[in-house]
């Protein structure tokens, strides 16, 4: 729940000038809704503004922002956003912090093609400045000299950020990998990173995903092979690959091995349209135009000789490999002539929609190639062995994990003490701490509110306690008392009638329900006869007695509402 906005002002106190201060307002606890600030001299710089996807029983909700008000009160004193990369849990609330905050936008031009579409679509884009920064380019934004130093990720053109600042260096890797043989040669500039350990860095903030996982995450060019091969043991058959529609160099190396079959390729999902789009025309995608065919096509032709590439590799209902798995698809249909290649991994959270997804397609009678059985996905995040080399390339003075779940910040501190960092140089935070940099170390400073931010589709804001209604309501069913009562007479004149939605049901609950009836009767002839003509009270009266028969014969009841009507 989100606290009211005046307790935000008793934690703030001014920050002495040679200090830096970092405000984490999302990342820190779980995989999603990236944001934080850099504070010097009065003046803040935000980096990332994401989402994060809800859990399945946060009814209704469509995404979780950043609790975005500790910023916008202090809305005069920032200077910019600077965008890691382009993924949605680094720039998908984007859309609703610029409402309040309008301040220029920094980041790669596809990092800032793919936010302004989004940005375009919500109608919010208009009296925005978009910034362009190249691979290596050092510039000056708000208090800081930033540098973007070119990473790999699973987008193209990801950055980790340096900040030059009174107290040293400040290097926040973004998301990465350490990938040698990336897609488009575009490697993570290792050099420079070394360069800025010599210099001397005071706090790195560090990607934390795969913190758990020992060992080295595979380069993207071992996903190629993978499916070159799958490919070349299915000439006869239809390939419909799925992968996210931002991961530009999997759609590039599927279009690869597709060409080398003579296959055409057809697009399907809107985002996988425009995105393939967008990298083409900044020339991160290469493809000819006559390699595509429309996906109403798709028919003309042999299974063989066609590769359909679409979205919806995380089970999203709405995504068009769940159309296709439910045979809902306007322009073509999966069947027996069919692979499906889920060229993904399923998000914690998405595993159940992922797997009626699959099942779906197996009724149809489709192949279905996975990462739990063939190697066709590799992760954008660096595990131990490539942290640990990102540790030893900037040396940092003082560190504190981002972008994981607890866990994940645990081991990579533990991590980080093994490199070297000191204990009382390691902060494990979570969103809403506050630390202070200083030229001596590192402390906590204090918590803002960042709790999440529901957003409902229809209704816009929604706090904890609709949700948890939505949650009581799924869970229990509803059981409404309504009568009607005579004021003056102070008798029932339209009788107690429930009505039931979401539990009860069959002869058994309707000798249930007479009884309840009878006992809400009861209590209110009771009451009204002790002269109570009060409608809040008899509601009471009737919740009460109904909630206590239910108790009796149950461990938990519905939610019970009442509405008696004094007449
Ligand atoms: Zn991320
Ligand atoms: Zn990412």
């Amino acid at each position: 729940m989100r606290p009211p906005l005046k307790s935000l002002r008793h934690c703030e106190h001014n920050v002495a000038k040679s200090t830096v201060r970092v405000t984490f307002l999302g990342g820190l606890g779980e995989i999603g809704r990236n944001c934080l600030a850099l504070e010097q001299d009065g003046r803040i710089v935000i980096v990332d503004a994401g989402l994060m996807f809800p859990e399945p029983n946060m009814y209704g909700v469509d995404i979780i922002l950043p609790d975005f008000r500790w910023l916008i009160e202090r809305r005069d004193r920032v200077d910019a956003i600077v965008l890691t990369h382009g993924h949605e849990d680094h720039t998908g609330a984007l859309r609703y912090l610029v409402k309040d905050v309008n301040v220029p936008i920094y980041g790669s031009a596809l990092t800032l093609g793919f936010a302004r579409h989004r940005l375009t679509e919500a109608k919010v884009a208009k009296d925005l400045t978009f910034i362009e920064v190249t691979d290596g380019e050092r510039r000056r934004i708000g208090p800081f000299e930033v540098e973007f130093i070119p990473v790999t990720h699973s987008v193209p053109s990801a950055h980790a950020l340096a900040f030059h600042t009174s107290v040293g260096i400040i290097v926040h890797s973004g998301d990465f990998k350490l990938d040698l043989t990336p897609i488009d040669g575009r490697r993570t500039d290792i050099s420079r990173l070394a360069a800025i350990g010599d210099e001397g860095v005071a706090l790195l903030l560090c990607d934390s995903t795969n913190a758990e996982e020992p060992g080295f995450t595979a380069s993207e060019r071992s996903v190629g092979g993978a499916l070159r091969r799958l490919f070349l043991e299915r000439p006869e058959r239809r390939l419909v690959v799925a992968c996210f529609a931002s991961h530009i160099h999997r759609v590039q190396q599927i279009i690869d091995v597709a060409r080398e079959q003579h296959r055409k390729i057809a697009l399907m999902g809107r985002s996988m349209e425009s995105n393939v789009k967008l990298a083409r025309k900044l020339n991160l995608l290469h493809v000819e135009t006559a390699d595509f065919i429309d996906i109403e096509n798709v028919g003309q032709f042999a299974p063989g000789e066609v590769c359909v590439i679409c979205t919806g590799s995380q089970g999203e209902p709405l995504a068009a490999l769940s159309k296709l798995s439910r045979g809902d698809a306007r322009n073509f249909k999966v069947g027996g002539d069919d692979t499906v290649i889920l060229s993904s991994h399923p998000i914690p959270g998405n595993e159940w929609s992922v797997g009626r997804v699959i099942d779906d397609l197996h009724r149809a009678g489709t192949e279905v190639i996975h990462s739990g059985n063939e190697p066709v996905h590799a992760s954008g995040h660096a595990r131990q062995g490539e942290l640990r080399t990102f540790h030893q390339l900037v040396r940092p003075r003082n560190f504190v994990p981002v972008h994981g779940e607890y866990r994940h910040m645990v081991h990579h501190a533990d991590l980080a003490l093994t490199m070297g960092i000191s204990e009382k140089h390691i902060l494990i935070c979570e969103d809403g701490d506050q630390v202070e940099v200083t030229a001596a170390g590192i402390r906590r400073a204090g918590q803002v509110p960042a709790g999440f931010h529901y957003i409902d589709g229809s209704a816009g804001d929604l706090d904890e306690r609709p949700l948890e209604e939505r949650r009581m309501l799924a869970e229990y069913g509803v059981l409404q008392i309504s009568a009607g009562v005579d004021g003056e007479r102070g008798v029932i004149i339209q009788p107690v009638s429930l009505t039931a939605r979401g539990w009860f049901e069959g002869e058994h609950d309707k000798q249930l329900l007479e009884s309840v009836t009878k006992v809400v009767r009861d209590a209110l002839v009771s009451a009204l006869s002790e002269g109570d003509r009060d409608p809040l009270s008899l509601n009471k009266v009737a919740q009460r007695a109904a909630g206590r028969i239910l108790g009796q014969k149950f461990r938990r009841q519905p939610v019970l509402l009442a509405a008696i009507v004094v007449l």
